[in-house]
């Protein structure tokens, strides 16, 4: 007889895009996982209708208001303790009544809570790209310190991952791998102009040909800077650099990514874009589970194109290549800059060309120093912010 290790699992983030889908993943599997935590940051409806289903110990609003309403509303779920505020998303991201967290909150606010899990030695999915950006080496640092097992959820680190000798995951070199080939959709304006870049709007820059996704990736998705976020987080991930990873457009999204080996081989991870795959996978590793997602049909897809991305209509990419080889604070600043001027092109208040010209303006503006410790990181992604919003109001439509 087998038997089935059943894990606790939180949530951080549960009422997003990943964070449904994790739910999904679990609801399947009632054998398999049971919920320790759910967190959100205002989405009080949402939450109420999460914790009836699956009666977590613990409810987390980053918002105290909306912890307050959440308190209410759940009057009649004793066993649910609601907290509010960001030091209750650390504390029940630590906390031993879980031993899988799934860190799903998006942006820099993130950093904080799936640390804390990372310091607990917990097994952490990793679907937030920003914290790994930030703080790259003292994160991996203090995987090390602790032993967790952090797994990669964003579906081109997990291809990667499934394409590499589980032993050498986190030791590249000596395995004989020779590229890592990074696909990208290439976004929703892979074929626009560069002059038509300047009139795209927040709800077109939304909607993705082949994902769907938070409002924040979805933009960085247009941008491209979702790929130079990868780039980094590749990088951190697999102890590699970006002269190892080259970007494929591949328009298709079935090719997840690949690794080369110095034998001419290429492996490949491919399924249909469905993020329940790199969830179920991180949910389940090393067994396999099913995710309720659509078998692959090759016959009715036909044909994979690639091409190589265009720098010059999509300059982020650069931008966060550039930004990592400054190494030091250089990558907490240009993503403070870019969640600033992504949500300022949310909201109507910068043109979608200028994202990349609010970057890099930030990171001019912005010193770079060694990134020597988690509170010199916080210091300067708030720097960066506050260098961010002044350029933007320069440049405000
Ligand atoms: P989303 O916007 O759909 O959801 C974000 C979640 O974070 C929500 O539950 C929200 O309540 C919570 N949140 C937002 N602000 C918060 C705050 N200040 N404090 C606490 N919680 C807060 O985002 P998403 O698309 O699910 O993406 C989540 C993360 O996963 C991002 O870092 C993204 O880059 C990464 N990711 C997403 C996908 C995808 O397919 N959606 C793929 C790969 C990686
Ligand atoms: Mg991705």
């Amino acid at each position: 007889m087998v038997t089935i290790v059943k894990r606790r699992v939180s949530i951080l983030g549960a009422t997003g895009s990943i964070g449904l889908s994790t739910l999904d993943v679990i609801r399947r599997h009632p054998d398999r996982f049971s919920v320790s935590a759910l967190t959100a940051s205002t989405s009080v409806d949402s939450m109420v209708e999460l914790c009836h289903e699956f009666r977590p110990r613990y409810a987390v609003m980053a918002d105290e208001n909306a912890a307050a309403e959440l308190s209410r509303a759940l009057g009649d779920l004793p066993s649910v303790a609601v907290l509010g505020g960001s030091e209750a998303l650390c504390q029940v991201a630590g906390d031993g009544d879980s031993d899988t967290v799934m860190a799903a909150i998006v942006g820099a606010v993130g950093l904080p809570p799936t640390l804390a899990a990372v310091r607990a030695g917990k097994r952490v999915l990793l679907a937030n790209k920003e914290a790994l950006v930030m703080s790259g080496k003292l994160f991996m640092d203090a995987v090390l310190a602790s032993g967790a097992d952090v797994l990669p959820i964003d579906s081109e680190h997990n291809a990667i991952f499934q394409c590499m000798p589980p032993d050498k995951i986190r030791d590249t070199r000596g395995a004989g791998i020779t590229r890592i080939l990074l696909t990208a959709s290439g976004g929703p304006f892979r074929t626009h102009s560069a002059e038509s870049l300047r009139n795209v709007l927040p709800a077109e820059a939304c909607n993705h040909p082949n994902w769907s996704m938070g409002q924040k990736i979805s933009v960085d998705s247009a941008t491209l800077m979702n790929k130079g976020l990868e780039l980094i987080e590749a990088c951190w991930l697999f102890n590699t650099t970006p002269e190892m990873i080259e970007v494929h457009v591949h328009p298709e999204s079935i090719i997840h990514s690949m690794v080369e080996y110095a034998d001419g081989s290429v492996l490949a991870q491919l399924g249909s874009p469905d993020m329940r795959t790199p969830i179920a996978n991180g949910l389940a590793w090393p067994e396999r589970i099913e995710a309720g997602v659509a078998p692959l049909d090759l016959f009715r897809i036909g044909q994979f194109h690639f091409e190589r991305p265009d720098l010059e209509r999509f300059p982020c990419l650069k931008l966060a290549a550039e930004a990592f080889h400054k190494g030091g604070t250089a990558p907490a600043v240009m993503n403070a800059a870019n969640e600033e001027a992504v949500s300022a092109f949310l909201s109507g208040n910068l043109c979608f060309a200028d994202i990349p010209l609010i970057i890099e303006r930030t990171l001019a503006a912005t010193e770079v120093v060694p990134a020597d410790s988690f509170d010199t990181i916080f210091a300067k992604d708030a720097e960066g912010r506050v260098v961010a919003r002044e350029q933007i109001r320069a440049l405000a439509v």
